[in-house]
């Protein structure tokens, strides 16, 4: 579930992608995987036996967890594209927070490097530090992890400090916001 904070529209090279309707500050929690998203595992997709492609494709509608499980979202949240310097990245909460303000039309993005995918996917995020291929490789860098934990860490202390549209959302889910992060 994403908060209604978004819109959807088409970019220019990377199909549809998920942007901001209004200025969403860094430490909303703008995403998590509710009960409502769909949990399949490999079996159920046919994964082993679909081809390269068409793991390809299913990077569009889902991402792959750590357990080997696949999430296709409820919502929106299935067109937030990679980026090597995404402003939302996964927490230890079981919720994605923003890590740099998103001005007003600004795109969202997410770092699929997170999730355990098995395609090589092309990166055109056109950031400084991109990757050019993503590649799923896990355990993580030192250096990728490093990178992350700073952008998280910050975030988070900013948790009680800003709005968070997903608050009772989330407590349905039995996830609170953290007090101390
Ligand atoms: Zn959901
Ligand atoms: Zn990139």
């Amino acid at each position: 579930m994403i908060a209604r904070l978004i819109e959807v529209r088409e970019t220019k090279n990377r199909g549809r992608g998920v942007f901001a309707k209004e200025f969403i500050p860094k430490g909303t929690i703008i995403c998590f995987e509710c009960r409502q998203c769909r949990v399949l595992t490999a079996d159920e997709l046919g994964f082993y036996q679909m081809s390269e492609k068409e793991k390809m494709a299913l990077l569009d509608w889902a991402y792959r967890k750590e357990d080997g499980t696949f999430v296709a979202p409820c919502d929106e949240t299935r067109y937030l594209n990679h980026s090597c310097n995404a402003n939302i990245l996964g927490t230890d909460y079981g919720f994605d927070i923003v890590v740099e303000n998103i001005r007003k039309g600004e795109e969202a993005t997410y770092d699929y490097r997170d999730f355990y995918d098995e395609v090589k996917m092309p990166c055109y995020c056109g950031e400084k530090n991109c990757c050019k291929v993503v590649d799923f490789k896990h355990p993580i860098s030192e250096e990728l992890r490093h990178f992350w934990a700073v952008k998280v860490n910050a975030a988070l202390k900013l948790v009680n400090q800003v709005s968070q549209p997903l608050k009772e959302e989330l407590k349905k889910k039995s996830i609170f916001l953290p007090l101390h992060p």
